[in-house]
């Protein structure tokens, strides 16, 4: 998968400017692990005349094909031979999509401290791909591109066979954009519209993607007048989120065509959240259950065990009661976007007195983490291998031994009414394992006695009468006078 994205210098400004942009340095080589195979990013030129950074990614079939299997509970593996005779690899679709947002995020974002001033400049821009799967073929490719400002939109058919032209034209295009756009407005464009083109977008919708729409679309996908189609492609047609983009699109193009801020677009779509009662988001309902949770238990001092990019550490810090809050985790990547999500380096001094980011693994016990009042454990424990879970057992409720230990974790039950998550597949290609509401609680029963806690169980989201609530949660309250058995030592 490839595509590459040229520029052409001016006295005052010169091509290789590119490399601020997109922040990657025009003389290097640079590779980067994506979640489907690694991305390399590379300036076959390089001058002030012109200047082209290439974008390859090396995709991982066999690793797509098992992540799209799911790593499911039992059952005959469903291999298929078409999943492994698959043109991944090498078109450019979806996963190339992914990749250029994990690759060049602060210039998607419009975003480069080095030269501020970059981003709002309006470039120009040649963009091409040589190989984009379009269903839908150079038709579509026109009608999506042509209303972005584009001063040349080509989208050339590739024949199947160039040896037998008699074999006629393949499903991809030789996709070549030129005209004069800001970069970021050009990737975000991309971004929607190569998944909309491929129409096989591989991942799990959940309703985040809406958000996610509405961000890359901002400032051309309310006024598109293929709005619909490409809603509807980039939701793999979920009708319900399709719905919600477009009435929110609907919004942002009413106010776009009155001139309002962008203040008051926000606001608006916010209004619409509260009168049309849209339903809120599981992560922001399993938030507010766990702030609930604390505030009963009246903790100040409170841990958040594998906190991951921080949500819920930002959401403690708005609300004084909790004194400190110390986030955790075994990734120091997530720990990073935490750092810079609650900007810690901004942060006055009251404020980061406040809030600690370790780095940590939660199969070790850590005596930095003794002696608080609680310790949320929130989607962490179906992220461990089955066999280390009684590491961390000893590790939480042993040896860190907070008063209070509140956990969420998915309830398997309800996947079947996730409307787009397949049959038998676990909801995060990183979940090991997802229980039932009754394996979850015989575990969190059996800990409980072991370590002398009590536990209460609630549930999150939805509680559906037969399949139970999305997210299951317990709450663990010490009982005083329990002596800790030592580590592997059964009750
Ligand atoms: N608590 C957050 C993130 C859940 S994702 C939320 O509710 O949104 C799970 C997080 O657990 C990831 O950030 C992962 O890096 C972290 N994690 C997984 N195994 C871990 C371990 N052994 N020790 C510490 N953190 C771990």
């Amino acid at each position: 998968m490839f595509l590459t994205i040229s520029t052409t210098g001016s006295p005052e400004r010169p091509a290789t400017d590119l490399g601020y942009l997109l922040h990657k340095h025009p003389g290097r080589t640079q590779a980067f692990s994506t979640s489907h195979g690694t991305a390399h990013v590379f300036y076959p030129e390089a001058t002030a005349q012109r200047c082209t950074a290439a974008l390859l990614l090396e995709v991982d079939p066999v690793a797509l094909v098992r992540r799209g299997r799911g790593k499911g509970r039992g059952g005959a593996p469903d291999v298929a031979l078409a999943q492994y005779v698959n043109d991944r690899p090498y078109a450019a679709s979806s996963l190339l999509a992914v990749a250029l947002s994990a690759v060049f995020r602060s210039a998607l974002a419009g975003q480069c401290t080095a030269r501020p001033d970059l981003p709002e400049q309006v470039l120009p821009l040649r963009i091409e791909v040589p190989a984009l799967p379009a269903r839908g073929g150079p038709e579509l490719v026109h009608r999506l591109f042509g209303p972005l400002g584009w001063d040349l939109v080509e989208a050339g058919p590739v024949p199947l066979d160039e040896q037998f032209p008699e074999w006629g034209d393949s499903r991809y295009v030789r996709l070549v954009l030129e005209g004069e756009l800001r970069l970021a407005d050009a990737l975000r464009q991309l971004y929607v519209l190569l998944p909309v083109l491929d129409d096989a977008k591989h991942y799990w919708i959940s309703s985040d993607e809406v958000d996610k729409l509405l961000r890359a679309g901002d400032g051309w996908l309310a006024a598109h007048p293929e709005n619909g189609l490409i809603s509807s492609r980039y939701l793999a047609r979920h009708k319900r989120l399709t719905q919600n983009a477009l009435e929110r699109l609907e919004l942002v193009r009413l106010a776009e065509a009155d001139g309002s801020e962008v203040e008051e677009i926000d606001n608006a779509v916010d209004e619409t959240r509260d009168t049309q009662e849209r339903p809120v988001p599981l992560a922001v309902q399993r938030r507010d259950a766990i702030l609930t949770a604390l505030r009963t238990a009246g903790a100040a001092r409170v841990l958040d065990l594998g906190c991951g990019q921080g949500q819920l550490v930002q959401a403690l810090l708005g609300d004084v009661s909790f004194t400190e809050i110390v986030g955790v985790d075994v990734s120091v990547r997530a720990l990073n976007t935490a750092a810079k999500r609650l900007r810690l380096d901004r942060m006055g001094e009251r404020q980061s007195a406040r809030v600690t980011l370790l780095q940590g693994s939660l199969a070790y016990t850590d005596k930095r983490l003794t002696g608080y009042d609680a310790a949320v454990l929130s989607e962490v424990i179906e992220h461990l291998d089955l066999p280390r879970l009684p590491a961390l057992e000893y590790a939480v409720f042993g040896s860190a031994r907070p008063r209070t230990v509140i956990l969420t974790t998915p309830n398997v039950e309800y996947n079947v009414r996730w409307e787009t998550l397949p049959a038998g597949h676990v909801r995060h290609r990183d979940h090991r394992f997802e229980w039932t509401r009754e394996e979850f609680a015989a575990w969190a029963r059996e800990v409980a006695g072991r370590y002398g806690y009590g536990v209460e169980f609630l549930p999150v989201g939805d509680d559906d009468p037969e399949v139970g609530p999305p997210t299951q949660m317990a709450v663990f309250t010490a009982v005083t006078d329990h002596e800790t058995p030592k580590e592997g030592e059964a009750a």
